[in-house]
């Protein structure tokens, strides 16, 4: 059953023609990645998913309802949650006010207060710094409560945009062993990655964007051993 599609999508800032007809599929409990260079136009995909940009044509469905022209609030509520690149939380607040903050539209403070403990046990570092700020967090323990912050909205669907960026390797590794955890859970996931490597190795099926255009999909292990990929992307 197809998750997210998306049909042809075109998106500009002003004169910038950022996205060049962008169609892509995720299959229900998958885990898909979309990889690409600086600029080829990841981010720009992402913010057109959860509505935190506007498209100029082309269409998103979400479980087979059009989702196009929805605002964030609305794609958020309706099961999808953005791990957003650089991380974005809150630096003057702590880890547990910023976990809360992925929660804010909930009303029901029993599962809230399950959820927090959730994040503890899935992320002991936070457990442990539950009262630190923020901005005084190593650059991976807030990429994990970047990824707490948005699990705590129980989204179905999650996508992460460049969850390895500037973190050691051990780290990252440490980061991709609890996206596949996420998955196991029950989520769908999109991973938009530079780390092409990781991203082929953790995921099923893969887009490779270039200038705005998907330049080629296919199974994530066919990609992984596909000349040109691993010339381009794969630093061999
Ligand atoms: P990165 O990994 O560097 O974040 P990306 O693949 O996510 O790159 P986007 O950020 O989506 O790429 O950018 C795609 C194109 O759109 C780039 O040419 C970029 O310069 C341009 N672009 C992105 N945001 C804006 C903006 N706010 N105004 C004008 N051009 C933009």
């Amino acid at each position: 059953m197809k998750e997210l599609v998306l049909s042809e999508i075109h998106l500009h800032y002003g004169s910038v023609h950022a996205l060049h007809g962008i169609s892509l599929e995720v299959e229900r409990g998958s885990i898909v990645t979309l990889i690409g260079a600086n600029g080829a136009g990841k981010t720009s995909t992402v913010n057109a998913i959860v509505g935190l940009r506007q498209v100029s044509s082309g269409q998103i469905a979400y479980r087979g309802k059009d989702i196009t022209r929805s605002p964030a609030h609305e794609v958020n509520r309706m099961g999808i949650s953005l791990v957003p690149e650089g991380r974005q939380l809150f630096p003057l607040l702590t880890v547990e006010e910023n976990l809360l903050m992925g929660a804010y539209s909930s009303k029901d403070r029993h599962q809230v207060k399950q959820d927090l403990k959730k994040m503890y046990e899935l992320f002991p570092v936070l457990g442990q710094r539950r009262t630190q700020l923020a901005q005084s967090m190593s650059g991976g323990e807030q990429q994990m409560l970047a990824i707490g912050r948005a699990l705590m909205s129980r989204p179905d669907f999650l996508i992460l945009d460049e969850p390895s960026l500037g973190l050691a390797p051990m780290i990252v590794r440490e980061i991709f062993r609890i996206i596949e955890q996420i998955r196991e859970d029950g989520a769908t996931i999109l991973l938009v990655e530079q780390n092409a490597n990781l991203a082929l190795a953790t995921a099923e099926y893969g887009y490779v964007l270039e200038m705005g255009s998907i330049v080629m999909h296919q199974a994530a292990r066919n990609l992984k051993s596909d000349p040109a990929i691993k010339e381009a992307y794969l630093g061999t």
